[in-house]
């Protein structure tokens, strides 16, 4: 994908404050700390247009990029963040249930995983919700640099068996070697039927 233009529209926290559902749309989905922000800047060879978690203000909150004028991505906020007050961990859950419920331009999720981790309860839990509102969904397991080959493949066995998924279901991906970064963009112009 060859990206022209990528820039941040805005933030939101509900439905009415999401920009206009004029274009398709990707989001990314995972825990704090996965590597969302790495992945979505490795994909649009940006370094800096979405922030990581060290600033957990804006990481709470929906945040739309228009990509090439076309479509857009959706940083979801991330969970899962320890130091977060209690409001705000509760508030997360219908945060994102109101935007896989209402999004009608939303084409596929993006839902990452780290490769050194098992899949928690909030990741199942959202995994749960993307099958309920019938998301597409691309799954991909990042980091993949940090574990040496054969710690890798058992590791991606022990996470598809924990999401009850197949092993082939998983783009293995890492924003530091940008392996995977081919396969992401196929499965995203796949789902944006582009
Ligand atoms: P976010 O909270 O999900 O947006 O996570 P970030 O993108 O901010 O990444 C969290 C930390 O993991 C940062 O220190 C990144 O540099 C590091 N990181 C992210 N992706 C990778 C990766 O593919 N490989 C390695 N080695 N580190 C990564």
């Amino acid at each position: 994908m060859q990206i022209s233009s990528a820039v941040f529209l805005k933030s939101a926290l509900k439905p009415v404050q999401y920009p206009e559902a004029d274009r398709p749309e990707i989001a990314f989905a995972g825990r704090s700390n996965v590597g969302k922000s790495s992945m979505i800047n490795c994909l649009l060879n940006r370094r800096g247009l979405v922030r990581t978690s060290s600033t957990p203000g804006r990481t709470q909150m929906l945040n739309f990029f228009d990509i090439n004028e076309r479509f857009r991505f959706v940083d979801l906020p991330g969970y899962g963040f320890a130091r977060v007050p209690m409001a705000v961990k509760k508030s997360w859950g219908p945060m994102i249930r109101a935007y896989l419920e209402s999004r009608s331009t939303l084409r596929g999720v993006v839902f990452i995983l780290d490769i050194r981790r098992i899949p928690s309860e909030e990741d199942l839990r959202l995994l749960d919700w993307l099958e309920e509102y019938g998301c597409p969904t691309i799954m991909a397991v990042t980091k993949a640099d940090k574990l040496a080959r054969s710690r890798r493949d058992r590791q991606i066995e022990t996470i598809a068996s924990t999401c009850g998924l197949p092993v082939d279901a998983f783009t293995l991906f890492s924003a530091t070697t940008r392996q995977g970064k081919d396969e992401i963009w196929e499965r995203i112009e796949t789902a944006l039927e582009l």
